[in-house]
């Protein structure tokens, strides 16, 4: 049986709220997303600025000190800057993962860090192909693709996401976009560089918006992603590789997330940032 995964993205979140949330079509709004005000995404937002070095490590110290499944691998990828920090006070146990890379393993690329720098500052995780990187930051399949082969080829591994836009969803396109996807990564990888990736499958429309998928949803995609294993890589990577689910998990639906047979973790972003992470670590017990 494949071990459960669960890894906690600490997207950027740092500027202090408005006092009053602005609002879009009627729904508040804050940070280029719609809040879900059910799930207590005020508190997080509101109470403290996330995504600085004392939000992180009272993040790290409550994981560190919570009774996690020990069935469950953990990583968590906070930003850049605090990737030392993370790997620093994180129990040895929980992974730490960037969340970016850059493609070419050495050379003039301001801004940019290599597989090596996270190598060297003992980071053994990445996350590559995250939506708001494809959508905001324009990164192609191809770019992402040969992104998932330096990262594994540097002795990193990858949380490699793939998914589909509400258009496309609503278009029926779902399976063509993340077989898109994911055929862009098998043009570049070996067959056994797949033991390295974990997929994440994080529909668009449920990123930050309080509008998860619905179990049956996830389940549809996740089996069609293990079938196109199964055809398109080997039997061993169709029995082995991780899919993980992301988008609006909560510690309220992942319960009955987790009970699906290609469901095998989570990628967590807003809940992360909240003590109710350890419910979802551990979900399966
Ligand atoms: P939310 O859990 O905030 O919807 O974010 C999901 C995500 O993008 C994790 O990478």
């Amino acid at each position: 049986p494949r071990q459960f995964f669960v890894g906690g993205n600490f997207k950027m979140y740092v500027q202090h709220p408005p006092a009053t949330p602005r609002y879009l079509n009627g729904l508040p709004f804050h940070n280029g997303s719609p809040l879900d005000l059910s799930t207590q995404d005020r508190t997080i937002d509101q109470n403290y600025r996330n995504g600085v070095a004392e939000s992180i490590t009272n993040i790290v110290k409550n994981l560190n000190a919570a009774k996690l499944d020990p069935n469950t691998e953990v990583v968590i990828s906070p930003p850049t800057l605090y990737l030392t920090l993370t790997r620093s006070l994180a129990d040895p146990k929980i992974g730490v993962a960037a969340q970016n890379v850059f493609d070419k393993p050495n050379g003039a690329f301001t801004g940019e860090i290599s597989v090596e720098q996270l190598k060297d500052t003992k980071i053994d995780w990445v996350v590559i192909g995250h939506s708001e990187r494809r959508v905001i930051l324009k990164e192609t399949d191809e770019f992402i693709a040969r992104k998932v082969k330096s990262a594994i080829e540097g002795g990193l591994s990858v949380i490699f996401c793939i998914g589909e836009t509400l258009e496309e969803r609503e278009g029926g396109k779902t399976i063509e976009v993340v077989t898109r996807q994911l055929n862009a990564a098998a043009k570049e990888l070996s067959k056994e560089q797949w033991a390295k990736v974990v997929i994440a499958y994080e529909p668009v429309w449920a990123i930050g918006t309080g509008k998860v998928a619905t179990t049956e949803q996830a389940q549809e995609v996740h089996a069609a992603i293990r079938e196109w294993l199964g055809k398109t890589i080997d039997a061993q990577a169709q029995d082995n590789v991780r899919i993980i689910y992301g988008g609006s998990v909560s510690e309220k639906n992942c319960r009955e997330l987790a009970t699906q047979p290609d469901v095998d973790g989570f990628l967590v972003g807003g809940a992360s940032l909240k003590p109710a992470f350890v419910d979802i670590i551990n979900a399966r017990i």
